[in-house]
């Protein structure tokens, strides 16, 4: 782009445009600078095939679009990712959001067993939304995929906009887009122009999706959290780690003293304990190794990128070298130690164990109530 075209911005939502990343707000390709007026591909396709698609957003730039949330009176839906639930969910959201009501869509339900309880289900994530922080007025269980729970969220929807505008704001790869799309299918005619951005003259890519009754559906640009494997790992590993089949779980039973390696992504060491089950839930798609913890370190060593993979040699130095955490598992409720990105290990209340927790700098881990 030369120094003309880069001061061009987007006649659908005021955004700077540029031609060189496709995933971030304001691309356009080369070839479409040539048509007037011109918008950036996000406003292309919902123009042109009622079709929302991601792009990301930085932290700062997301963090000021919020503020401005508070101000307006609007329904807002975050859509949290179900299988990387701590990972996708926005703990600051609350302090952004003033009064306005949040519904929480938990997305990719799919990825649970048919046999699943959904209202234990429901107040597990109702819980967990309090832990952190976050008041919402409802969650609704869906998956975009699969088109589940759409009836019911629509209801909810109705209920809570109450004529207002909504915000539908979350992190990427949470499945925003295909839940827009299909909400532009049911509130939304298909003639329809986009307004241009409530805040223009500045970077924030909002499109404003017209509804019949005159208000919008905003569509933020999704948050990127680099404390989420996923974020950090080569677009060629991605699928590796975002399931597409319902989760398997996969049972250890471990003695003290052995570790598990998924791929060469992560490694969990039962360090110490009575010999007990560990059950994981990953994508299909990450092998699982097990090995000697004595024998842990000399193994990665000589077989990261090999027979512990993803990621393979090539691509190893993309991720930042591994570090560890250490969490005492208690006696007591069935615990998850959640690797943000990857999915988690349920360990069972009964034993109590000793564990550490190998993963790439940065990636964020924790230990929190069972989901399943
Ligand atoms: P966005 O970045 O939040 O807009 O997310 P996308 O709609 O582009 O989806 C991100 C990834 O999640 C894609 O690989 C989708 O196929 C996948 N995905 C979206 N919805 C679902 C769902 O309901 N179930 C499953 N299993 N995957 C989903």
């Amino acid at each position: 782009m030369n120094q003309n075209e880069s001061a061009l911005k987007c006649s659908g939502c005021g955004v700077k445009l540029q031609t060189e990343a496709i995933e971030l707000p304001g691309y356009v390709p080369q070839k479409a600078l040539e048509r007037t007026p011109v918008i950036c591909q996000r406003c292309f396709r919902i123009k042109n095939y009622n079709e929302a698609m991601s792009v990301a957003f930085d932290q700062d730039d997301f963090l000021r679009m919020l503020g401005r949330i508070g101000q307006e009176d609007a329904l807002v839906i975050h859509i949290v990712d179900l299988f990387d639930f701590d990972g996708s969910i926005i703990s600051s959201l609350q302090r952004f959001v003033g009064t306005n009501p949040v519904l929480l869509v938990v997305n990719k339900i799919d990825l649970l067993p048919k046999a699943t309880n959904w209202n234990r289900l429901k107040n597990w994530v109702q819980r967990q939304a309090k832990e952190h922080g976050i008041r919402i007025v409802d969650v609704a269980l869906v998956s975009a995929k699969r088109n589940l729970g759409f009836e019911r969220l629509l209801e909810d929807v109705g209920e809570w906009r109450q004529g207002r505008d909504v915000y539908v704001v979350g992190a990427t790869n949470v499945g925003k887009s295909t839940l827009i799309n299909r909400l532009i299918r049911d509130y939304s005619d298909m003639e329809r122009e986009l307004t241009t951005s409530r805040y223009p003259g500045t970077t924030l890519d909002i499109v404003n999706i017209p509804l019949d009754d005159g208000k919008h559906i905003i569509d933020t640009p999704g948050i990127v959290y680099s404390s989420r494997l996923t974020e950090l790992v080569a677009r060629e590993d991605l699928g590796s780690l975002l399931p597409d089949k319902p989760l398997k779980p996969f049972v250890y039973q471990l003695n003290e003293g052995q570790t598990l390696f998924f791929g060469a992504m992560a490694r969990f060491d039962f360090v110490e304990g009575e010999r007990q089950s560990f059950t994981c839930y990953v994508s299909s798609g990450l092998p699982i190794h097990r090995t000697k913890l004595e024998r842990a370190n000399e193994l990665y060593a000589e077989h990261r990128g090999e027979m512990l993979a993803p990621p393979t040699r090539e691509r190893l130095e993309d991720l930042p070298p591994l570090s560890r955490h250490q969490f005492r598992i208690g006696r007591g409720g069935d615990t998850d130690v959640f690797i943000s990105g990857l999915g988690w290990i349920k360990c069972n209340g009964l034993n109590g164990a000793l564990i550490d927790v190998y993963v790439p700098k940065g990636v964020k881990v924790l230990t929190r109530r069972s989901l399943i």
